[in-house]
């Protein structure tokens, strides 16, 4: 059954595509927004062909509020999930304004338009970075949020601020902010997947990467973290399992299963993998080698973060599925395709 449309902002990007293939997958209609500062077309393209429909695209500045007024007057769909944002967390420190500009003006303007148009439901992009390092592990949704250590990991606790004050103020408004651990893998299709630009910033497709010879050696962030080997922990997430997270969000909000008009959820597998686990792990199930070598700790990075998943479980109905290892061969299978390595 056709259930109804859902707007995805920044749907272009890695969460973006995969969202939407899944959102299609479940019966909901879907509207792309992107200005592809960080994709490209092609993206939209795999998306298509994996949903053999053809998903309608513009190509919008969410910062552009008369722009984006135009897709709420040509589009009569009553959710939204606002993607569009900045990523890159040192980026974030060198240019803040940057930061701050795109990521709050592209969701106020969404905010401020779902309003205006008496549309309900949004869905916010948030992070695990919220936390900051938590006392007290696993993090659950009422663990404390602590400073933001960059103008990026700000953006995601003032944008979580304005949607609960949204949903408090307006009546016709109810926001859920998915704070996700650590996306990682492609679609099994290798049709959609994660295109980072220039050199990676994160682990996997610093991985992947080097497998493919492209980087010479990954550096691993610091061997002497009060972990059980020394690297840091985190929460790798299946990014197929996470934009099965969406859906179950805009179920909930479609269904009018919310407890609050605002809410939060944890998004991840609630297990601890290390650095080495990770790369040892990505050797094993994908019989390649990943030239690797200890260097000094990232400034910013703290030592373990992993999500207590049991709220996301009871209110959302969703957890986690995919094994570590066949993420991990998503991940290859991505980096061959892009690169056409046999
Ligand atoms: P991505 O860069 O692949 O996707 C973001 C998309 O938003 C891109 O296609 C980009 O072109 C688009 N975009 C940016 N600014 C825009 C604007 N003003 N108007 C229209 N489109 C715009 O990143 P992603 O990994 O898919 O992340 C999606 C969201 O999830 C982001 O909000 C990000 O902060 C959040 N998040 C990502 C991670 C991660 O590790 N990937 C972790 C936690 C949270
Ligand atoms: N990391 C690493 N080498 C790299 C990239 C990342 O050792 O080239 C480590 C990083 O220090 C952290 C973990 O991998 O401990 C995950 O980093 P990522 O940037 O992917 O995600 P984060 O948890 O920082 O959001």
């Amino acid at each position: 059954m056709k259930k109804g449309t859902v707007l995805v902002s920044g749907g272009a990007g890695y969460i973006g595509t995969h969202t939407a293939v899944e959102l299609v997958a479940a019966g909901y209609g879907v509207v792309i927004v992107d200005n592809l500062a960080n994709s490209e077309a092609c993206a939209v393209e795999g998306v298509r062909r994996i949903t053999g429909i053809e998903v309608p695209f513009e190509q919008v500045d969410a910062c552009d509020g008369q722009a984006l007024r135009g897709v709420f007057e040509k589009y009569g769909f009553v959710s939204a999930i606002h993607f569009a944002a900045f990523k890159a967390v040192g980026e974030s420190v060198a240019d803040p304004l940057k930061y701050y500009r795109n990521n709050l003006t592209s969701f106020m303007n969404l905010c401020a338009l779902m309003h205006e148009f008496g549309r309900s439901d949004v869905v916010f992009s948030s992070s695990a970075t919220v936390y900051g390092q938590a006392g007290v592990l696993p993090v659950t949704e009422r663990s404390p949020r602590l400073p933001a250590t960059s103008p990026y990991g700000n953006t995601k606790q003032m944008a979580e601020d304005i949607l609960r004050d949204c949903c408090a103020a307006y009546a016709c408004m109810r926001g859920i902010a998915l704070r996700y651990f650590n996306p990682i893998g492609a679609h099994p299709s290798t049709l959609i997947g994660e295109l980072p630009r220039g050199v990676p910033q994160n682990l996997v497709p610093y991985i992947t990467q080097t497998a493919a010879g492209i980087r010479p050696c990954l550096s691993i962030f610091g061997n002497d973290y009060p972990t059980p080997d020394g690297t840091c922990l985190r929460d790798y997430i299946d990014v197929v399992d996470l934009a099965r997270a969406h859906v179950a969000a805009v179920d909930r909000m479609t269904q009018g299963r919310m407890e609050a008009s605002y809410e939060v959820f944890n998004i991840g597998t609630g297990r601890p993998v290390s650095v080495l686990e990770l790369v040892e792990g990505f050797e094993r199930a994908n019989g390649v080698e990943v030239p690797r070598k200890f260097a000094p700790r990232r400034a910013g990075d703290v030592p373990a973060v992993w999500a207590d998943t049991r709220l996301a479980a009871r209110a959302l109905g969703w957890q986690a599925v995919r094994p570590l290892e066949e993420t991990l061969r998503t991940a290859w299978a991505w980096e061959k395709r892009i690169r056409g390595i046999k």
